[in-house]
């Protein structure tokens, strides 16, 4: 009998290939990179660093991560790379934990603003937790308020500042940052994880100048498998010449055990396919379709957050009707999944937000162009329309029986299953 988790593995890959896949944060990871992942790497336990293992047998495993180490080490121009952290959000806890003793002053950027939970997002967190956290947010425009930043920075002195986003449409001013980081002496993450293979396409300025650590998730626009890197940068060990051993402490001994050599090896197949010249003009691409998606969506009278994009992201903003759980539920039964989100300022709630966020890494991954970002926007246009009446309540007792019976009607409405076809048709040639 085949185990029904196959049935379901098969039942995921179709909702991959049949829908528009608009989370920012996704991609579609090579048939190598999947292949390297699914390998019998993934039997071996080799805790430790290529060379200074604590088991025996890691002689293929220590040439596999150098191999992963070096591509890194060339792709970005940074002298030390670890591969190893198991994903974005306990890298960062390593690079904090590098760098802060508990009470020690972290700032970051605001979770509502667009920044991650990762970056001292309070009282819930890792960072929020045993670091004195400080947050920054965005100015009247939706840019990243640097004066707000330098008036904290000096105000706080705090000891770390990161910059890097999750939802956030616009280029990441890293080299403003490091020049306030400078004037208070702090170190500098920049955390890359959405935009690294932008990064690589040089279709976003590069933070290895303007920053001591570089830690990129790889499964984002990177395209690789799930996982992260932390790079110390020239700048960061002209700072602390200790810093690339107290990353790698943190991350082992300091926070995990052993390594997931899978993984490792996905990441190293990842790496030698960002170095190529195809890659480069994937990360362009992805740009163009998001600026042409904005503007095709603008056209439709969708009101965006910072009135558009300058990389693979964007955010609709619905707070005239509360609808951002609306739009997007009702999107994902017309085939194409993207995430509520909120928008600065919110004015309902994180759990009931305004806005829904998406963005073209995957889309761009799979073929489409920016022709085809017209009859993209079209089709959300005709979701949106459908949905504009139902109004989020403005009674907070009557969100959550609201939202089930809209739920509840979407899952049946004919304008989201006639898009849904469309979609899936659409994709079907595509291929
Ligand atoms: C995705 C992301 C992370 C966390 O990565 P996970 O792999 O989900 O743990 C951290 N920082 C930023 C900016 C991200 O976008």
């Amino acid at each position: 009998m085949i185990d029904p988790i196959f049935h379901l593995i098969e039942k995921e890959s179709a909702r991959q290939r049949e829908g528009l896949q608009l989370i920012p944060s996704e991609n579609f990871a090579s048939k190598n990179v999947i292949r390297a992942v699914g390998s019998p790497l993934m039997n071996k336990y080799s805790e430790g660093y290529s060379g200074r293992r604590y088991y025996e047998g890691n002689d293929v495993i220590d040439e596999i991560e150098d191999i992963a180490v070096n591509r890194a080490k060339k792709l970005f121009g940074v002298p030390h790379v670890n591969v190893q952290p198991y994903s974005g959000s306990p890298a960062n806890s390593a690079v904090q934990m590098a760098i802060l003793r508990p009470g020690d002053t972290l700032l970051g950027m605001k979770l509502t603003s667009g920044g991650h939970l990762t970056h001292g997002h309070p009282g819930v967190t890792f960072g929020g937790v045993f670091f004195n956290t400080v947050q920054y947010g965005l100015t009247q425009d939706a840019r990243i308020n640097l004066d707000e930043i330098r008036r904290l920075a000096h105000e706080h002195k705090p000891k770390l500042m990161i910059i890097g986003t999750t939802a956030y449409p616009f280029i990441l001013p890293f080299k403003e940052f490091y020049a306030i980081a400078e004037e208070v002496g702090a170190y500098v993450l920049a955390d890359i994880s959405h935009v690294a293979g932008l990064v690589v396409a040089e279709a976003h300025p590069n933070p290895v100048p303007f920053a001591h650590v570089v830690m990129t998730t790889t499964h984002k626009t990177l395209r690789g498998p799930r996982g992260a890197m932390i790079m110390v940068t020239e700048k960061g060990l002209l700072k602390d010449s200790e810093l690339a051993e107290k990353i790698d402490k943190a991350v082992f001994p300091g926070l995990q055990g052993g390594p997931h050599d899978n993984v490792t090896a996905g990441i190293a197949v990842v790496l030698g396919e960002a170095a190529t010249p195809e890659f480069r003009e994937y990360g362009k691409r992805v740009v163009k379709n998001a600026r042409a998606l904005a503007s095709a969506l603008t056209a439709h009278g969708v009101k965006l957050v910072g009135g558009g994009t300058e990389n693979h992201l964007m955010i609709m903003d619905f707070s005239e009707f509360g609808g951002g759980t609306q739009v997007a539920y009702a999107m994902a039964c017309a085939g194409m999944y993207a995430n509520k989100n909120t928008v600065p300022n919110e004015p309902n709630s994180p759990f009931y937000p305004s806005g829904v966020r998406l963005g073209t890494p995957a889309i761009t991954t799979i073929g489409l162009q920016e022709k085809d970002m017209e009859k993209v926007a079209d089709w959300i246009a005709r979701v949106i329309g459908r949905v504009k009446t139902h109004k989020l309540p403005k009674e907070k007792t009557k969100r959550a029986e609201f939202i089930k019976n809209f739920k509840q009607q979407m899952r049946a409405d004919e304008l989201c299953l006639a898009v849904k076809k469309e979609v899936a048709e659409f994709l079907t040639n595509q291929h």
